[in-house]
Formats: structure tokens, C-alpha cells, sequence
């Protein structure tokens, strides 16, 4: 108890009156809000440790974490819809403080949507069912929360009332219902923790570009910057991949821009495969993509640029049959400390190896050479 506590239970006249306050139950009264204080300060200092989480995986073990200490609920579940195929979702389950699959069969959460757009705040399960157990597009989805006996559920709502996901608590393993007061708190932390991840998004969507998925031109450039005094200072070699689809143009006119779209989507699909977790694949603009490869040297740049268009060149469009391959050019340019002054320069070289690409007929790959520098240069260069 706190120093002020026992001072006020050493007043003379308190304990005086000592037997009478506990007859009356104010003694156990104090020592309730005194629980109650110190619940609400490891609240703050839970939200501190969730709102310096950098990522959204972080944040959720943290969440966890803590409620898994506290009530040790029967699962937690966290579904929400990923930056693209945002009629998609992706989920993550957790029983006994491990990751777990929770084999949750649901495609996507908007039937839940217009639920929480009218109360914008955690519910009590049941009453979700309730309101929308008739509704057959939720319907298949509750049956799937069903076998998992949600107690409540908790929106991650966007600051324009979209619903980017739900958080879903199971019943407490051990001590029967939650009581009026946890639940409260339960909610007070998960609103932390879903403002958190809704932080999260927002920062993620800043960096990312909305039809790819791929890193945003911005974020490429901050990145090539980087990378470039970073290059500088330490003298290894880096590379950038810039890529161009192929008469793209007579794509859109022949198909359409929806199937162009797609087209731009699934090469940004086979982009993401083909690259390290290093490695930096961005959609430079409109129908131009770079990769920026760090601490790579041209021979390993030109097997992933290789390896890239074969893919995409030797594939169908996958999604109908009956549209034309698509084919992409690429342009390759290595970068060490001795030859080059800034970012400019390189994206120009690399743009410079694509042009030539282009001009040998498309649908391959060029490095970047120097044409101006002399064989006695070079070979100083490359020292
Ligand atoms: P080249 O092989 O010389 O690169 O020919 P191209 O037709 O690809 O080049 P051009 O620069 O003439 O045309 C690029 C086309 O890319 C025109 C534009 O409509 C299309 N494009 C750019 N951004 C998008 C997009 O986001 N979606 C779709 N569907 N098309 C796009
Ligand atoms: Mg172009
Ligand atoms: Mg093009």
C-alpha cells in the first residue's frame, strides 16, 4: 500500500474508528480502488511497450502477451485485410502465449463492416451474432468464430471509419466470465493495441504503393540515398535492376486497363518472389518497376534480372489464358565507391542499359557499361 494510504489509516482518528470502518466496508473499499490504481498504471505501461512496437507482429505478441498474463484467455485472434486484395484477409491465432492456426475459414470480413460502423467500439460476441447472425454473407463467418467461443469482439477501425480488421478474445481458460471490470480494462488495452496496429498500417501504406503492394517511388529514393553513402563509406558494391513492360501500351489498348492492371500486379507478385528480404523491389511509376540490391555484385544482379524475365516471359498470364504473354526489359547497373557521384547518376545508368534493351529488341536484360571511361580507368575503378 501506498505511503499516503497508511498515512491516512494512521490517523488517530481512523484508527479510533477502526472497527466501524471496517464494519462498513470502506477499509476493503480503499484497498479495491487501490487494485483498481494499479491496474490502470501497468495499463499505461502497456500501452507504452505497444506503442513502441515497430511492427504489426511485434504488437500483437505483445498484446498477447499481456492479456494471456492477466485472464489467459482460450484464444486470441487478430484478422485483418493486407494493403492490397483488400477483399482478402490475413490472420494470426494464438493460444497458450504460442503462435497457433486457428484454422479459421474466412475469405474476408466486410459483411462484418457495417457492425462496426455503427458502434465503433469492442463488443460483447453474442450481440455481433445477434445483429448479424440472419445475414447469410456474415453467417459463414460466425460459424467459423463459433467453434472457437469468441467472448468478445474488437475492431481496428480507420480514422475514416473504414474497418481494417477485428480482434477476436476467447472466454478466460480459468476463472469463469470476465468480469464488468476486466472486460473494461480488456478494452481499454485492445483499443491501445488496435490503434497501434492502425498507426501500423498508416505508416506502412506512407512507404508502399497501393495498386503493387511494392515499395512507393518516395521510399525507393530515400532507400537509393542510403544506400549510396552507405556504398560510399564502406566500399562494397550494390546494384539496381530498373524494369519496363513491353509495348504495355498495346496491352491497354487491346485488353483494357483492368487486365493491364492485373498484368502490373502479377509482375509485381513474381518481383516480390524473386528478391531477398534486403532487397528493395519498388514501382518506380506507372508501368516501371526497380529493384535495389544491396551489397550485391553485377553477376548475382544479373541472375536475379535473368531469373525475372524468364518468369514472367514463359508464363502465360496466368488468370486467363487467352490474353498474351507479357514481357519485360531490364536495365542493370553496379554501383561501388568508385564510380559514383549520387543516386541521379545511377537510376540515368540503369535507365541507360534499359533504353538499350529496348532498342535490341525487348524482352532482355543489359548491364550498364561505361563508354567514356578509358580500360586504364576502369581498371582503377575497380580496384
Ligand atoms: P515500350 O516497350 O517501349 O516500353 O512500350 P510501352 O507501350 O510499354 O511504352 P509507353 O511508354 O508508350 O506506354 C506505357 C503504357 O503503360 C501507357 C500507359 O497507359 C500504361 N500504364 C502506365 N501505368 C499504368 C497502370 O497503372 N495501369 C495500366 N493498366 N496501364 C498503365
Ligand atoms: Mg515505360
Ligand atoms: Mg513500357
Amino acid at each position: 500500500m501506498k505511503e499516503s494510504d497508511q498515512d491516512f489509516l494512521l490517523d488517530p482518528k481512523v484508527l479510533e474508528n477502526y472497527s466501524f470502518l471496517q464494519a462498513i466496508g470502506v477499509l476493503k473499499h480503499i484497498d479495491r480502488l487501490n487494485q483498481e490504481i494499479k491496474k490502470y498504471q501497468g495499463l499505461i505501461v502497456s500501452a507504452g511497450e505497444i506503442f513502441n512496437c515497430t511492427s504489426a507482429d511485434e504488437i500483437m505478441d505483445a498484446a498477447v502477451w499481456q492479456i494471456s498474463d492477466l485472464y489467459l484467455p482460450s484464444f486470441v485472434a487478430f484478422i485483418w485485410k493486407p494493403l492490397q486484395n483488400r477483399n482478402d484477409v490475413t490472420i494470426k491465432g494464438y493460444q497458450n502465449y504460442k503462435f497457433v492456426d486457428l484454422h479459421l475459414n474466412i475469405e474476408n470480413i466486410i459483411p462484418l463492416e457495417s457492425f462496426f460502423l455503427n458502434n465503433q467500439e469492442p463488443a460483447i460476441y453474442d450481440r455481433l451474432r445477434e445483429t448479424l447472425g440472419k445475414d447469410p454473407e456474415a453467417k459463414p463467418i460466425l460459424e467459423s468464430f463459433d467453434r472457437l467461443v469468441p467472448e468478445l469482439v474488437i475492431p481496428i477501425l480507420g480514422p475514416k471509419g473504414g474497418l481494417y480488421g477485428i480482434i477476436l478474445v476467447g472466454t478466460k481458460l480459468l476463472t469463469g466470465k470476465y468480469t464488468a471490470s476486466e472486460l473494461l480494462f480488456l478494452r481499454h488495452l485492445m483499443s491501445f493495441v488496435s490503434q497501434a496496429i492502425q498507426n501500423h498500417i498508416h505508416y506502412e501504406y506512407s512507404l508502399r504503393d497501393v495498386k503493387t503492394g511494392l515499395f512507393n517511388y518516395g521510399f525507393f529514393n530515400t532507400r537509393l540515398n542510403e544506400e549510396v553513402s552507405r556504398v560510399k563509406r564502406s566500399g562494397h558494391t550494390s546494384s539496381l535492376i530498373v524494369i519496363d513492360v513491353d509495348k504495355f501500351k498495346d496491352f491497354n489498348d487491346g485488353y483494357g486497363h483492368l487486365a493491364g492492371d492485373k498484368v502490373l500486379e502479377y509482375i509485381a507478385r513474381t518481383i516480390k518472389q524473386s528478391v531477398r528480404t534486403d532487397d528493395v523491389p519498388s514501382r518506380f511509376g506507372g508501368e516501371e518497376f526497380t529493384i535495389l540490391l544491396p551489397n550485391t555484385d553485377g553477376d548475382v544482379a544479373w541472375n536475379v534480372a535473368e531469373r525475372l524475365r524468364v518468369s514472367i516471359s514463359s508464363m502465360a498470364v496466368p488468370w486467363d489464358p487467352l490474353l498474351p504473354q507479357v514481357t519485360i526489359s531490364l536495365g542493370i547497373t553496379s554501383f561501388n565507391r568508385g564510380n559514383i557521384a549520387d543516386s541521379g547518376e545511377i537510376i540515368h545508368r540503369a535507365d541507360e542499359a534499359l533504353y538499350q534493351s529496348k532498342e535490341n529488341g525487348r524482352n532482355r536484360t543489359t548491364v550498364w557499361q561505361d563508354k567514356l571511361l578509358s580500360r586504364a580507368e576502369k581498371a582503377a575503378v575497380d580496384v
